[in-house]
């Protein structure tokens, strides 16, 4: 029996929240990913998905007084990434340890989120007056967390200054490979040429898909991509598997089961194993 990997989406929308009947079945939390692996709790930025995860892990924590740590990667700091760490309970418990990981330096992390905890929009005064222990740890070129190798690459998010990055899993053991790329605009570059590379044969890509192509038309430069281009980017990748996410606010469930179809009966994309990621849903990794 080998190991697996497994994730779950606590969050898959952009820019805003978006929860009501027409988006129950894809969710409307933003961005949030809990990878499941071994004991440990890995969680892939903290848009306001993170908080239902919270609530998850609390009577483990209420109960026993039992110690937590969590690692929380960030993909980069803009609001739907990182919204919904001040309403992460587990925050305000001492016996929690968050390690928050990202390759800026930890100044400038530390500043991103300092905001959220600012006196003028929360009754705290900044991340490190939370009652848990907070480690801000900068990724040099990878490390190891849970027996997973951890790397990344830079993603072209619209301008420079957004600082975003792709993150790759790769279970030790087993050599099973997840790719998250998030925010990421697969317009030809050296960027999104690199990002192919990074993605090579992995058993799972998720990556942003934002737009319809219409849609992407109005939108060039802005860091996203047109559902076309992430199919582009997976086939380009001989990714084995793929999950679109990031979907716009106004995106409906049927619109995605829709374009899921379309996409599907096209030509180019037969036989391609993709989706439109689910929240609450448990997506399995393992070498047969
Ligand atoms: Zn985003
Ligand atoms: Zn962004």
């Amino acid at each position: 029996m080998g190991s697996a990997l497994r994730l779950k989406f606590w969050g898959t929308r952009g820019l805003i929240s978006s929860p009501n009947k027409d988006t129950a079945i894809y969710g409307g939390n933003t961005s949030c990913i809990q990878l499941l692996h071994k004991s440990d709790l890995i969680i892939i930025d903290t848009g306001f998905g993170v908080t239902n995860l919270g609530e998850v892990l609390m009577p483990r924590i209420l109960a026993g007084q039992e110690s937590l740590t969590v690692h929380i990667f960030y993909t980069h700091f803009h609001w739907d990434h990182i919204q919904g760490l001040p309403f992460f309970h587990p925050i305000y418990f001492p016996t929690s340890t968050l390690n928050l990981y990202s390759p800026l330096p930890t100044e400038s992390m530390k500043e991103n989120l300092d905001l959220l905890f600012d006196g003028s929009y929360s009754p705290f005064a900044g991340v490190d007056s939370m009652p848990s222990k907070v480690n801000f740890i900068s990724i040099k070129d990878s490390l190891e967390v849970s027996g997973l190798k951890i790397s990344h690459r830079p993603l072209d998010h619209g301008w420079p200054q957004a600082n975003t990055f792709a993150y790759k899993f790769e279970e030790e053991n087993t050599g099973i490979t997840l790719v998250v790329a998030s925010d990421h605009e697969a317009r030809p570059s050296p960027i999104n040429d690199q990002l192919i590379s990074f993605a090579h044969a992995c058993d799972l890509l998720v990556h942003d898909a934002q737009y319809t192509e219409q849609e992407y038309k109005d939108y060039v430069g802005w860091g996203h991509s047109s559902m076309k281009q992430a199919l582009d980017n997976s086939l380009k990748s001989k990714a084995k598997r793929t999950l679109l996410s990031h979907h716009d606010p106004k995106r409906t469930d049927n619109e995605l089961k829709k374009a899921k179809k379309d996409y599907s009966q096209q030509e180019s994309y037969k036989g391609l194993d993709f989706d439109f990621a689910k929240e609450s849903v448990i997506y399995t990794l393992e070498k047969k």
